[in-house]
């Protein structure tokens, strides 16, 4: 009988192998499908990533109470496996009783008093794991946590079994326990290294031990074979993605190889990088990613998670298939990115902030699509963007506004020019954007800049005319080829120049600058205008009125090109404190700021679905109570006074850059 025994359980175990390796290697298999993407990171900083954010749960535990409860599930798992190691070899070597020999079981081999701590530990996090997934089954079924709806069968098939397996271990260690008791090996009563499993043994008897063994072992190994076929394929995929997360900005887009490259962008899903294939992999469908995207907030139909579903699905099904979604309103097609979710998104990386497992391919996903529609099919993109695709190829600025005019906002401020000033290298170069140079409210935050600059007494200088726009809304709404012609004529152009920093008042030109423009061979020192204007004030170097009074009460928008793009929440309020102001923070701030609208070239898109987002935003600074939104980006101010225009605020509620307030400051 052991014999048999053994033999039925090692032909379980392997038929269980067979199946849950044969569909590891198909993930394997997808993953390395994808196209190259280089990692940048050392082994030193991936060891960190895994120490700190898959054993210590890190970016898990932001969110306290449900961090907690994976925190439970994870150490559960791990603290769990010892006994389940052992459920699998006794059921092996069971055979040895038939030769007068012991079965493999810890407590034959372990020290009394060890055995005992194994013991307690098993059935403490058992009964743990059973609360929480009764918890975490509660809170699924009825609804209770927004983010999690709608109801997802995977994800609850799986707690049920969650919940089986430990149900199953207590009616196996329970019953065994009580056959302990009988043999005399332990003492009838209540132990309390098996706290729960003694109690429990007591209660159901002996009889029901086989059963519950088979019951136990047959769920865990059901469990096994469930894992790489569902949502808790992440058990798996998270810690490699973990450890190979980027560290540093956001990640990028890839630079495209116009001359020797015949598709742009990604229709089918296997264009995306082993990197993007892999997160979709790594997904725990926590939902954190939608309860902030500015998009799905505001009713638009992206949804940062469903996106990630859907290119897993569309892997995991036929890779043949489109995984763009064209038909109007037809959004939940499993396994396709509807037009409408890909042209939704503002590229502000909210939902890469609070991920967990560090998935920060959304954003580039979207913008891999986009590609594909602009530069190989020349449809389905927003018509709107010609405009802006043609202003930028032939004038050099989405508006299209004449080349010669670009430094006529500097006209009568006797603004240095980097061309007359010749082999002088230049402190600062002050790169001005499109914005700054051709919009007119814009052109006001570069006038108070200069006047702010030559009461510091800073040399810097202009490029006036030889300045072009950075590219960065083309490659945002996926023309990487114009993006590609200006980012190389700009950064030839820098390269022959002669100054020591640039300085930059609009975020996406100076995530450009300093990161995106290095995968064309440049390395220039950058900085935002608010970090200088912050490091000028710290030095005494502004001459400011003490009799000029902070009157209003400010609230600061935190641009997402400046926040979560380049880590920088801190320059602009201390400026502003610096000054005298005592800001107050909106709902959404810093790290878990809330877009404009205006990002991912959404600035030049209509915005017909849902509530737009400036509003949105415009409705929680109004609810601070502020007088004046501050913020650092022309495209952030351009929404957010639209917003304060709408909502009929505008006797109340003005909207200022921080180099406007400190200018109104100056003695
Ligand atoms: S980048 Fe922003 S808008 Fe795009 S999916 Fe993520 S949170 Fe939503
Ligand atoms: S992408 Fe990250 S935050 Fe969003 S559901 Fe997946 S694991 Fe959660």
């Amino acid at each position: 009988m052991p014999v048999a025994f053994s033999i039925a359980v090692a032909v379980c175990v392997v038929i269980a192998f067979y199946f849950t390796f044969t569909a590891l290697w198909r993930i394997i298999s997808m993953v390395r499908s994808g196209q190259p993407e280089e990692i940048k990171s050392t082994l030193k900083q991936r060891i960190q990533a895994i120490l700190v954010n898959v054993f210590g749960h890190k970016k898990t535990l932001e969110d306290r109470k449900y961090g907690f409860m994976h925190f439970w599930y994870l150490y559960g798992f791990l603290i769990l496996g010892v006994g389940h190691l052992e459920l699998v070899l006794y059921g092996l070597t069971r055979f040895r009783e038939s030769y007068g020999k012991q079965a493999f079981l810890y407590r034959n081999l372990l020290p009394e008093w060890l055995t005992h701590v194994y013991e307690f530990s098993q059935d403490f996090m058992a009964m743990g794991v059973v609360i929480i997934v009764a918890v975490a089954l509660y809170r699924r079924m009825t609804g209770m946590t927004k983010r999690l709806m709608p109801r997802s069968a995977d994800a609850e098939t799986i707690l049920w079994l969650i919940g089986a397996l430990y149900v199953s271990f207590f009616l196996f260690i329970g019953s065994e326990t009580y056959l302990r008791m009988e043999t005399g090996e332990l003492a009838y009563g209540w132990h309390w290294y098996l706290p729960f499993s003694s109690a429990i043994g007591m209660l159901i008897g002996g009889p029901i031990n086989p059963v519950a063994y088979w019951m136990h072992l047959g769920i865990f190994l059901a469990f096994a074979i469930y894992i790489p076929r569902s949502k808790h394929l992440h058990l798996l995929a998270a810690g490699p993605n973990i450890y190979f997360r980027h560290h540093g900005a956001v990640a990028k887009p890839a630079i495209i190889d116009f001359e020797n490259s015949e598709q742009f962008g990604v229709s089918k899903v296997k264009g995306l990088s082993w990197k993007s294939i892999l997160d979709t992999f790594a997904c725990t469908e926590c939902g954190r990613c939608d309860a902030v995207c500015p998009a799905t907030l505001t009713d638009k139909p992206l949804k940062p998670m469903k996106v990630l579903h859907d290119i897993k699905m569309n892997i995991r099904g036929a890779k043949k298939l489109d995984l763009i979604g064209r038909e109007p309103g037809a959004y939940e097609i499993e396994g396709t990115v509807h037009l409408d979710e890909t042209w939704a998104c503002t590229t502000c990386a909210a939902c890469v902030e609070v991920c967990p497992v560090f998935i920060d391919s959304v954003p580039t996903s979207l913008m891999e699509i986009r590609r594909n529609l602009v530069l190989m099919e020349a449809k389905d993109y927003p018509k709107e963007l010609n405009a802006a695709f043609k202003g930028m190829e032939v004038q050099k600025n989405p508006w299209g506004v004449g080349q010669d005019k670009r430094e006529d906002w500097a006209a009568q401020l006797d603004v240095p020019l980097l061309a007359d000033q010749g082999d002088r290298e230049v402190e600062y170069l002050f790169w001005v954007g499109c914005a700054g140079a051709t919009d007119d409210r814009s052109k006001k935050i570069q006038q108070a800049l200069v006047r702010i600059l030559k009461a510091a007494n800073v040399d810097f200088a202009i490029l006036g005319c030889e300045e072009k726009c950075t590219g960065d809304p083309a490659r945002r709404m996926g023309n990487e080829y114009v993006y590609d012609m200006l980012a190389r004529e700009n950064v030839e152009m820098l390269k022959r120049k002669k100054f020591k920093k640039i300085f930059a008042t609009c975020p996406h030109c100076f995530n450009q600058l300093k990161n995106e423009y290095k995968d064309f061979g440049a390395n220039f020192s950058v900085q935002h205008h608010t970090e200088l204007i912050a490091e000028l004030l710290k030095d005494k170097r502004i001459p400011l009125d003490s009799k000029k009074q902070i009157e209003e009460t400010i609230t600061f928008h935190d641009p997402c090109y400046l926040g979560r793009y380049n880590n920088q929440y801190d320059a602009p309020r201390e400026a502003l404190i610096a000054i005298g102001a005592k800001p107050v923070e909106m709902s959404f701030n810093k790290q878990k700021s809330f877009c404009c609208g205006a990002g991912g070239g959404r600035m030049f898109m209509e915005e017909t679905i849902g509530k737009r987002i400036n509003l949105e935003r415009t409705d929680q600074a109004l609810e601070t109570g502020a007088t004046t939104i501050a913020t650092g980006c022309p495209f952030c101010m351009t929404m957010m006074s639209d917003g304060v225009k709408d909502r009929d605020a505008e006797d109340n509620v003005v909207v200022k850059d921080v180099a406007e307030i400190v200018a109104e400051k100056l003695a």
